[in-house]
């Protein structure tokens, strides 16, 4: 049986310990001591790292009644050794887990809304709250949270049996039997809890949520603390500021100033693509004027320059609405892009001329009998235009 220093010294950050045991797991070297101060995955709480005598410790898992460390270099059953924890690591957490006590116990208190959840990510960390939140009770929770913070209030730790327990207002009851361990902010919040916490909430520095969704038929609401609080204002700084100078608005003019810029672009969008369908008309007619003549077919095999692949498309289905036509068009630039299409009376596969061109000159695509379209190819434009004849020539029409 490990025992957990962190329990009664959350502020421990360097021990001295036996090793009790080295294994390998899984190609890992894993060792347990007498004593550590390292806290393992559990509570929402991830593990700690850093040393052990010469050994990095990479991993810490809670198993039973032992703390389990993964380490990388060499530790011997017996060793003398002393432990260090990376120190800003878990300083991190001890202000994301505080931080989640005061802020589930806001919401606990205000608007008797439960914490069923919580998990502290990488970056972020969450609770779920068992009822949906609306945005002012949010807000109103955050800022009850942070009045806890700012008046500096004691957080200790007791144990206690579970019949003593049961009659203290815990905030949440206990899923654990036996000695419980009890987390108390004074006059705001008891609640069973294994992990660590810092000592005065002033340490927590601030409390801001950064989103909150529908989850599960309640609120997931997304917050940082301390440091991360600062990051993430900086993170969002540095977008707002440059969304800004971008849009020449005030910050709280940014939705509806890219909204506006969205709209905008949609109409363009709108108004181009019926202009290019007009123009494309035309140039299909000025096309036809120049066709060749075959088998009473009019073959239009051009390369087009100024049109990309939707407007050449849109050339090729305006051609091939006409009767007895078959047009090969590509457009001027590297890489190519090429269409293939013919009128509904015309026997040619399209998709199968397009294939035979790719298969020559690179690139992608595919279609049906009607219209193939692909982009891509890599060649002198007049050899592909001279192949795209060949195979016409080819194909009895
Ligand atoms: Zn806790």
């Amino acid at each position: 049986m490990t025992e957990r220093i962190y329990y009664t010294e959350p502020s421990c950050r360097s021990f001295e310990a036996t090793v009790t045991r080295v294994d390998e797991r899984d190609g890992r070297s894993v060792v347990t001591l007498d004593r550590t101060a390292f806290y393992p995955t559990s509570g929402g709480q991830p593990f700690d790292t850093g040393r052990l005598g010469a050994a990095n410790v990479i991993e810490t898992i809670d198993e039973e009644s032992e703390v389990i460390h993964v380490v990388s270099g060499v530790l011997s059953a017996g060793d003398r050794v002393r432990g260090e924890i990376d120190w800003a690591r878990r300083f991190d957490h001890m202000q994301q887990h505080t931080g989640q006590h005061v802020l589930s116990a806001a919401f606990d208190r205000l608007f008797d809304n439960r914490t069923t959840s919580f998990h502290m990510g990488a970056d972020v960390s969450t609770i779920d709250l068992a009822r949906e939140a609306a945005a002012a009770e949010i807000d109103r929770a955050v800022d009850e949270a942070n009045l806890v913070v700012w008046e500096d209030r004691e957080v200790s730790v007791r144990f206690v049996t579970a019949d003593e327990a049961a009659r203290l207002p815990l905030r949440k009851d206990p899923v654990r039997e036996g000695t419980l361990r009890l987390v108390e902010i004074r006059d705001f919040d008891l609640s069973a809890c294994g992990g660590t916490h810092v000592s005065r909430t002033g340490a927590i520095g601030m409390i801001a949520v950064s989103n909150a969704e529908r989850f599960r038929g309640g609120s997931r609401i997304t917050f940082v603390c301390g440091g991360r609080a600062s990051r993430t204002f900086r993170t969002y700084r540095d977008a707002v500021s440059g969304a800004v100078r971008v849009l020449s608005v005030l910050p709280h003019e940014l939705p509806g100033a890219i909204e506006r810029a969205q709209l905008e672009s949609k109409d363009l969008r709108r108004t181009v693509s019926r202009m290019q369908a007009q123009l494309a008309g035309h140039e299909a007619a000025r096309l036809l004027e120049g066709a060749q003549v075959a088998a009473g077919r009019r073959v239009v095999v051009q390369s087009l320059e100024g049109w990309d692949a939707a407007g050449i498309k849109a050339i090729a289905g305006a051609l091939s609405a006409e009767s007895g036509v078959v047009a090969v068009l590509v457009s001027l630039g590297s890489p190519v892009a090429a269409v293939v299409a013919r009128s509904q009376d015309v026997a040619l596969d399209s998709s199968k001329a397009l294939r035979i061109l790719l298969d020559r000159f690179g690139g992608r695509g595919g279609g049906r009998p009607e219209l193939a379209q692909g982009a891509g190819l890599v060649g002198k434009i007049d050899d592909i235009l001279a192949a795209a004849r060949e195979y016409v020539r080819s194909v009895h029409l």
